[in-house]
């Protein structure tokens, strides 16, 4: 069959996206378009900025730090990128992805900083574990990341943080959030461009009193999990494949195997399921002015200085349990 894109080439790829029928060359120059497409038309980037990738060795930060560079490269967007990675201190999950991202740091020739839970916060997440169970590991993780990855970012001077969200963890987050309830996250998880969920607001615009929380962009939005593994395996790109030892949240494990299913019979259900989300009203509010509408004012964390929606932020409320509970 011949690709329907170029007419020469033999179609090797049937874009899990689109059906069509594709060669290997045609398939690599879409996907880098769509992705570059997608930074232009949502101005994530703007000329001289210092971005930090979150970089976890997964499939998808490690196709959007090699996209990144090449597109950074092709058209001119003059960024100063880097790799960030956080160490949760998970051993026999993070130390062998860490060892995947050091391989990047050579090939992409992009510097690397590597930043652990148990240096910012003095517990590693097998510690966590160890003292709290598996209960609740997802929450404390995700709490922790996400300052983490401010923090490790703002110690670089970064303006701004890239992370390979796709298209699937969108339709998956906005159909958890329904099926949650939680109709503000519905909304703001499908932006391009976000602030801190805590907060709504950069802390550039915050004042200086609290520790900043950098502008994210998720460059990959648009991108099709299916799509993204195929780019990594025609590009050879090496990549750390094993879940998380801790396992993923059961009930976001049922809404991926709900879009999963979804998507084997109707393929446009992922990118239907975000564009139904980005027409509902409070969607298209600008999120950097959402704790305008919730009232909430921000501040500095009273322990830590983490830009934070209560007098402590997340992280340390949780901290405080934790060293309370401590054997
Ligand atoms: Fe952390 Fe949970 Fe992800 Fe494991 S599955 S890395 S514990 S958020
Ligand atoms: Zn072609
Ligand atoms: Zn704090």
């Amino acid at each position: 069959m011949k690709c329907v894109y170029c007419g020469d080439a033999r179609a090797r790829v049937k874009r899990p996206k689109t059906a069509d029928a594709v060669c290997v060359e045609c398939f690599f120059r879409a996907f880098e378009r769509e992705v570059h497409e997608t930074i232009v038309r949502e101005r994530m980037f703007v000329h001289g900025e210092k971005v930090a990738i979150g970089a976890s060795g997964g499939k998808d930060s490690t196709v959007l730090a090699y996209v990144l560079q090449a597109l950074n490269a092709r058209y001119g967007y003059g960024l100063d990128l880097f790799l960030l990675s956080i160490d949760e201190g998970i051993a026999g999950y993070r130390d062998d992805s860490l060892r995947a991202v050091q391989q990047h740091q050579v090939q992409y020739e992009l510097p690397l900083y590597i930043l652990p839970y148990s240096e910012l916060f003095g517990w590693s997440m097998d510690q966590v574990v160890e003292q709290e169970g598996r209960r609740a590991n997802c929450t404390y993780c995700g709490v922790f990341r996400r300052q983490a990855l401010d923090r490790g970012a703002i110690k670089m001077n970064a303006d701004k943080i890239a992370t390979g969200h796709n298209a699937d963890d969108l339709a998956e987050t906005v159909l958890l959030n329904l099926l949650r309830g939680d109709f503000p996250r519905l909304t703001r998880c499908i932006h391009g461009v976000t602030m801190d969920e805590d907060c709504g607001q950069s802390g550039k615009e915050a004042g200086a009193a609290a520790l900043p929380s950098l502008p994210r962009v998720k460059p990959l939005k648009w991108c099709y999990e299916k799509e993204i593994v195929l780019y990594a395996y025609f590009k050879k790109l090496d990549y750390f494949a094993t879940e998380c030892i801790y396992s993923p949240e059961a009930y976001r494990g049922h809404v991926r195997a709900l879009i999963k299913d979804l998507e084997a019979v109707r393929p446009s259900t992922i990118a239907d399921t975000i564009v139904s989300a980005g027409l509902l009203p409070s969607a298209r509010v600008d999120p950097s002015r959402s704790s305008a509408l919730t009232g909430q004012t921000r501040r500095a964390c009273s322990v830590c200085g983490y830009l934070s929606s209560q007098s402590t932020c997340k992280a340390c409320l949780l901290l405080e349990s934790l060293n309370a509970r401590k054997h």
